[in-house]
Formats: C-alpha cells, structure tokens, sequence
C-alpha cells in the first residue's frame, strides 16, 4: 500500500469512526424523546445542530457535553458532569435549553421525534 493510500484509508476509518458516533447521538435523541414524551423543534436544522454539537464533544471529550453554552475548562465540566446531555436539568425538570427535547406545550416542538442522518450530516458538512 503506498503512503498517500494509507493516509486514504487512515480519513476513511475516521471519517467512520465520526460517522458512528453521528448515528449513535441520533439514536440517542431519538430514544430519549420517546422516553421522556418530548418531540424535536419543528425546524430539524435546530435539532441537527444540537445532535452534530453533542457528537462533537464525544468525539473530543469523550463525553456529549451541552453544545449550547461557554465554557472555561471543558474537560473540567465533563468531569463535573452536570452538562453532559441530558443534563441536570433536563433529567429533572424536562428543561432542555439547546431545544433539543421539547415539551408537547412548547410552541417550538413539532410532532417528531425522529430525524434523518442526512439532515444532521448535511449541518455537519456546512460547517467543515
Ligand atoms: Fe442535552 Fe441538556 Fe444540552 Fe438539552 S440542554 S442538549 S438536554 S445537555
């Protein structure tokens, strides 16, 4: 194999290995939306960008922690793990302030609460 193949093969397997962790975040959503009777925003560009910012953070912290705020020391907060999703308070009170997970009165949630890869896919490449 020569080196500009291996280095070929080498983005593949990563892009694999992004492209998994993209499928498990959205399967994750997908679960947890049913579970907690909450539904995704009516516009889906919202949830893929939450979903695409939660597969992110596990790719480099190891651990989904809140696409949707600042923080000083990420790897401190995963450590605190207040942050990591779903969040403190979305476990306790169904507060999810990335609007991923909305309450059926929430005049943002739409009936799904399923999305399609190739909508957050489509978030992930625009931002590359
Ligand atoms: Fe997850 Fe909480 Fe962030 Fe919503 S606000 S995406 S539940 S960590």
């Amino acid at each position: 194999m020569s080196s500009s193949q291996a280095a070929d093969s080498q983005t593949k397997s990563a892009d694999q290995s992004a492209d998994k962790k993209l499928q498990a975040m959205k399967n994750f959503a997908e679960r947890y939306a049913q579970r907690t009777d909450t539904y995704f925003c009516v516009d889906p560009s919202v949830t893929a960008v939450v979903i695409e910012g939660l597969a992110r953070n596990k790719e480099e912290l190891g651990s989904p922690l809140c696409p949707c705020r600042h923080y000083e020391d990420k790897e401190a907060e995963v450590k605190a793990t207040y942050w990591n999703c779903p969040c403190v308070p979305m476990r306790e009170r169904k507060e999810c302030h990335c609007m991923l997970f909305l309450t059926p009165d929430n005049e943002f949630a739409g009936d799904k609460q399923e999305i399609a890869i190739e909508e957050i896919k489509a978030v992930r490449d625009s931002m590359a």
